[in-house]
C-alpha cells in the first residue's frame, strides 16, 4: 500500500512526509508521528527520527527509543525515558525513535478535577471534551495521581522478538499518591493500525523519577488540558510502508497488549 487511507486522510487531515520536513511542519494543531503501530506488531524496533529533530516538531508527546528501550515521555519540550532498568533519564538529542508521536501543544480546553476520578470517569471526562468521533486530540494532566499502574519494556537486541513476547515480559509499577503530569493522545477509529484508537498515555512524576506508559490511574485535583489536533503528518523509516488491509491489527487486539 503505498498511499493513506481515504478515512484516515479524512478524519486527521493525514499527509505523508518525509524525513527532512520533520521538524519544518507547520505544528499549530498537528501533529507528527514517526512510523505506525503496525510498523511496531512488525518487530520494526529501529528507527531514522533523532530525538533532536522530533523536539523541533512538538514539545509533548509519546514513543519509544530504538530497540524499544523504554517508554518515551516527551512534555515541555524536554524528553524523557523509562527504562526497564534503571533511573528514569533525560534523553540526549542525538538518540533515535522507532515510534513517536508529538505536538506543539496549544491549550484549546482548560477542565478543573477537583475531585479524583477512576481510570474509567477520567476516560469518559476526556471523551466529553474530545467527542471520539472527532479528528484527534492531545491532552495533557497536571496534579495529583492517588494511583498509577505504569508498564514499560525492555531494549530488545536482534533478532527483535515479535512485539507480544517483549508486552508479556514487561515491567510494571504500582504508585500512589504521586504529584506529576500525564501526556498522551487520543485518535479515532480511523487511525488504527497508524495509531492506537483511543487513548495512549504517558505519565511522568513532578521529580522525574518515576514514568511509564499508563496502564489505569486515577487522577484528582488536577488540571485537564485538550488541544484538538487538525493534521497529521507521517514519516515512514525506511523498511516501514503503510499498513494495508491484511496487516491492519484490530483494536482489540492492541487493547490487550497495550491496555490503557
Ligand atoms: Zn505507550
Amino acid at each position: 500500500m503505498s498511499s493513506l487511507d481515504p478515512a484516515l486522510v479524512h478524519a486527521l487531515n493525514a499527509r505523508l512526509v518525509n524525513y527532512a520536513e520533520i521538524g519544518s511542519t507547520p505544528a499549530d494543531h498537528a501533529l507528527v508521528q514517526i512510523s505506525t503501530i503496525a510498523a511496531v506488531l512488525d518487530r520494526k524496533y529501529d528507527g531514522d527520527a533523532t530525538i533532536g529533530e522530533l523536539l523541533k516538531a512538538g514539545d509533548l508527546g509519546v514513543g519509544t527509543l530504538n530497540g524499544l528501550d523504554g517508554e518515551l515521555i516527551i512534555v515541555d519540550g524536554e524528553a524523557w525515558q523509562a527504562p526497564a532498568k534503571g533511573p528514569v533519564r533525560r534523553v540526549g538529542d542525538e538518540e533515535q525513535t522507532p515510534f513517536a508521536v508529538v505536538t506543539r501543544f496549544i491549550t484549546d480546553e482548560i477542565v478543573e478535577i477537583d475531585a479524583p476520578l477512576n481510570h474509567a470517569a477520567l476516560i469518559e471526562l476526556m471523551e466529553q471534551h474530545a467527542p471520539p468521533e472527532s479528528g484527534c486530540d492531545a491532552v495533557r494532566i497536571d496534579g495529583s495521581f492517588p494511583t498509577l499502574h505504569l508498564r514499560t519494556v525492555d531494549a530488545q537486541t536482534k533478532p527483535y522478538p515479535p512485539f507480544e513476547q517483549i508486552v508479556a515480559n514487561q515491567t510494571e509499577w504500582h504508585y500512589e499518591n504521586l504529584r506529576g503530569t500525564l501526556v498522551g493522545f487520543r485518535f479515532p477509529h480511523a487511525a488504527d493500525s497508524v495509531e492506537m484508537a483511543g487513548h495512549h498515555l504517558h505519565f511522568i512524576s513532578d521529580d522525574r523519577s518515576k514514568a511509564g506508559h499508563v496502564l489505569e490511574c486515577s487522577a484528582g485535583p488536577a488540571t485537564l488540558r485538550v488541544e484538538s489536533v487538525g493534521a497529521m503528518r507521517l514519516e515512514l523509516p525506511p523498511g516501514v510502508e503503510l499498513p494495508g488491509p491484511d496487516d491492519r491489527p484490530t483494536e482489540q487486539h492492541l487493547r490487550e497488549i497495550e491496555g490503557g
